[in-house]
């Protein structure tokens, strides 16, 4: 159940509120101060030790010497002109650096946070897939982004809560499956940050056994898979993990989580001027999925170093959502724009070298 004792210390932000009981215990801590102490991670978004106040002296010893606080360490932040977008570089123990962004739309405060340092998936508009695998992210690392920027909010000028969590940022969530799911489970827990599992989104880019997975576990998180192509060929050019997990085995995932969920699923698709943005493409992806509940978010392509497509227009993105919704009845939003001038839009987050 809990992690095995071990020389290196515990990171508190891993653990479940059971876990840490359970640790507590393991190290000669009453574990009737656990609860004090998961108020103090969560209800008070502790960073250090000193935060944890309140506690008998022998426990807060006991916890300095064998737990720790989040491994992260800002390296950077970085503001959008418009003051919706607010970009974190951190640092993690080895040397890693991942990003993590608060984003306001109208209405909502959304944490992207990063499930990975560096993607395997190698699709080749994205900033973090041209950069390559480094390694996956620990749950304590997963969920101290989310901590770090819910304590940014508390303490903003206008304090307020985060309550919705998207894994969009650096990484394929699916491909570090156990680590993510036990984080969006902490991040649940009614008794700390209690986020509603219909506001957390899990972004696949078409990880086959993960959305099974998600299906058979009766995961209550929501689901968006990066569709980008309505063929295979087409697909496999932009996104590389489409030749590992083809477009109709990803097609009977999709349908399997809906049918046993019930619930529909997000696709998206970045439309890129002249290569996926046509009436063609748009009745392309209506055939494909028109029989499953679906919501489409459209996201015009967003500047990356390491590729040369230029976003589409908006007259030709008005006229993909009209194909969809007048002649198969799929909604669709586009994706407002958030952050670009900072490098915090979707696909363009990455660690400098
Ligand atoms: S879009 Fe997502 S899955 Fe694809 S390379 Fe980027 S981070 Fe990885």
């Amino acid at each position: 159940m809990a992690a095995p004792l071990t020389a290196t210390p515990t990171d508190l932000y891993g653990l479940t509120l059971d876990e840490l009981r359970f640790l507590m215990a393991q190290w000669g801590l009453n574990p009737i101060h656990a609860s004090r102490v998961w108020n103090r991670l969560y209800l008070g978004l502790a960073s250090t030790h000193d935060e944890i106040h309140g506690l008998p002296e022998r426990v807060r010893a006991g916890l300095s010497t064998h737990a720790r606080l989040g491994g992260l360490s800002v390296s950077s932040l970085a503001e959008s002109t418009d003051g919706f977008t607010r970009k974190y570089l951190l640092g993690l123990d080895d040397g890693e650096r991942i990003e993590a962004v608060l984003m306001r739309f109208t209405g909502r405060v959304t944490a992207c946070v990063s499930s990975q340092a560096g993607c395997a998936m190698g699709c080749v508009f994205c900033a973090t897939g041209q950069m390559g695998y480094r390694r996956h992210l620990s749950t304590a690392e997963i969920v101290s982004q989310v901590v770090h920027v819910a304590r940014a909010l508390a303490l903003g000028p206008e304090p307020s809560r985060l309550r919705n969590v998207v894994f969009m940022g650096m990484g394929e969530p699916l491909h570090n499956y156990d680590a993510v799911m036990k984080a969006c489970g902490i991040l649940r827990d009614p008794s700390g940050l209690a986020l509603s599992a219909a506001r957390i989104t899990v972004s696949t880019v078409g990880v086959v056994p993960g959305i099974r997975r998600m299906a058979d576990e009766r995961s209550p998180i929501h689901l968006a898979v990066s569709l980008h192509a309505a063929t295979q060929d087409e697909r496999a050019a932009l996104v590389p993990a489409a030749r590992k997990w083809p477009l109709d085995e990803l097609m009977d995932a999709c349908r399997h989580f809906c049918d046993t969920l019930k619930r529909r699923i997000f696709f998206e698709w970045t439309l890129i001027e002249g290569r996926n943005d046509s009436e063609l493409h748009a009745h392309q992806v209506g055939r494909l999925i028109c029989e499953l509940p679906v919501q489409v978010n459209l996201i015009p392509l967003n500047p990356t170093a390491g590729y040369a497509g230029t976003p589409t227009r908006s007259e030709a993105a008005k006229r993909f959502q009209r194909v969809l919704s007048d002649d198969y009845g799929i909604p669709s939003t586009v994706r407002q724009r958030r952050g670009i001038d900072i490098a915090a839009g979707c696909g363009q987050l990455a660690s400098p070298s």
